[in-house]
């Protein structure tokens, strides 16, 4: 086992992360910037190190100066919690040339699942279901045209490096596919440096529904069920929820077969995630997140199991704490991302915190490194902190949920807590009745998108 583990990260997922280490008995250091050095990680950790000024490129992103803080500290492991240099492969790499272990995938199975048109390659060959679309990287406009036919309109152009939503485009008829052809380039090469765009058969009325997965890098995986993060504003989830509204215990054992049985085949270390377009009883292989998730808490809820202890655990080199007959679903969880953002806007609300009351009792989990006092520094995301509840059944976590959300006070910046109230009181959300679209065409109704114009 470890003896010192590095976090490369601040927030929730910082103090996430020394929870697991601090259980297993293991020495933890912090790193930081000069805009978190009051920050929460900072405090609770053994440790601490500033690593550079508030921009993330040059701290939390800067590979050479956490590589230093391992040294300096001794740490003879990094966590590297989600974002910032979770799915960089090279920063795997430049740990293990230096001695220290990264608690995360082989550097090989983040290249390729950070490349889209790789990670769908080899998704198939694994035998997971795909969308149907392009074999390959797309560049010529008659190419393009021969392909969308085949497999029929609306169509969806998107970039081979994409993330966050970004450089994709619809065509909806051949008119419109030259045109959705450019623009998914210039903005891709704009976002990420690489033009390469692939085609997809865009689905109108999907669920996203994602698969959680453990390896033990020997070839030995389990999964632990799905999540269901259909509700979303602008490809970013906001509510989470396992198991999904959608499937019964049949549909979960089937898709999480074949994707446990998949990670078997690669030997894939860590923990990830296998996320899916679901319509019309169909599953759709989008893309792999080779890393811990925001919303990991919805299934340590229903199974109990501590995802990062695993982590750690399997990137040490030992085993798996559990066999796939052990993991059992147990009621439902639903986890609410708390932003620091208006509302309605949801425009960035950094700033001081001048009170702060979590909600509590029961079935109730608050990851947050979120403080009366505290000052949002206006550098890195808006998370503050995630509400996750836990019911024997659906309707017992939402009548929890919305019991919890009324005793949650943040006050002295905006949070989008009142969206939370609204949509859980929504009748929609209650019957599960939701696909990706759902949220924004809500927001769209009820006039709770006033679009800012700074953003
Ligand atoms: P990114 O890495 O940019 O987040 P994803 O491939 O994960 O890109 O897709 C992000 C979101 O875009 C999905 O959650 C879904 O809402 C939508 N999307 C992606 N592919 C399709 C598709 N083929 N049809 C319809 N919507 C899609």
């Amino acid at each position: 086992m470890f003896d010192k583990i590095l976090i490369a990260n601040r927030g929730e997922i910082a103090l996430r992360i020394l929870r697991a280490a601090k259980e297993l008995g293991i020495a933890t250091v912090a790193v930081h910037s000069t805009a978190d050095a009051d920050a929460m990680h900072v405090r609770l950790a053994d440790e601490s190190v500033c690593i550079g000024p508030p921009a993330a490129r040059e701290s939390y992103l800067n590979i050479p100066s956490i590589i230093a803080a391992c040294e300096i500290t001794g740490a003879d492991a990094v966590h590297p919690g989600y974002g910032f240099l979770s799915e960089n492969a090279r920063f795997a790499e430049v740990l293990a040339h230096h001695n220290i272990g990264f608690i995360g995938p082989k550097a090989e199975h983040i290249r390729v699942m950070g490349d889209k048109i790789e990670a769908k390659r080899t998704a198939k060959r694994l035998g997971i279901p795909c969308v149907p679309g392009s074999e390959g990287g797309i560049t010529d406009p008659e190419e393009a045209k021969r392909v969308a036919a085949e497999i029929g309109y609306p169509v969806l152009v998107k970039a081979a490096s994409g993330g966050g939503g970004r450089g994709m485009k619809v065509a909806r008829t051949e008119g419109d596919l030259e045109q959705a052809l450019t623009m998914a380039r210039t903005e891709a090469k704009a976002a990420f440096g690489d033009d390469a765009v692939y085609l997809e058969k865009y689905l109108t009325k999907p669920r996203h529904i994602e698969v959680q997965i453990l390896g033990d890098g020997r070839g030995g995986a389990v999964h632990l069920a799905e999540r269901d993060c259909s509700l979303q504003r602008r490809h970013q989830k906001v509510w989470e929820e396992g198991g999904s509204p959608a499937l019964d215990a049949a549909m979960r054992a089937e898709i999480g077969g074949i994707c446990a049985n998949a990670m078997r085949q690669l030997s894939y270390l860590g923990a990830g995630t296998i996320e899916f377009l679901y319509e019309d009883g169909q599953f759709y292989f989008i893309e792999m997140n080779t890393r811990i998730q925001v919303e990991h808490p919805v299934t340590e809820m229903i199974t109990g199991i501590d995802l990062v202890n695993e982590q750690i655990r399997v990137a040490a080199g030992g085993g798996l704490s559990v066999v796939q007959e052990d993991i059992r679903v147990e009621g439902h969880a639903i986890e609410c991302r708390i932003n620091a953002e208006h509302p309605a806007t949801f425009r960035p609300s950094p700033g001081l915190i001048t009170y702060f009351h979590p909600p509590g009792g029961l079935g109730v989990r608050v990851d947050s490194a979120a403080f009366q006092g505290y000052r949002i520094p206006p550098n890195y995301d808006s998370l503050i902190g995630k509400l996750i509840v836990h019911g024997r059944t659906r309707n017992e976590c939402l009548m929890r949920l919305r019991r919890a959300l009324d005793e949650f006070v943040v006050d002295g910046i905006d949070t989008t807590l009142p969206l939370f109230r609204t949509l859980v009181r929504n009748a929609d959300v209650q019957n599960g009745d939701y696909d990706i679209h759902w949220l924004e065409d809500f927001l769209a109704r009820e006039g709770l998108s006033e679009t800012d114009p700074k953003r």
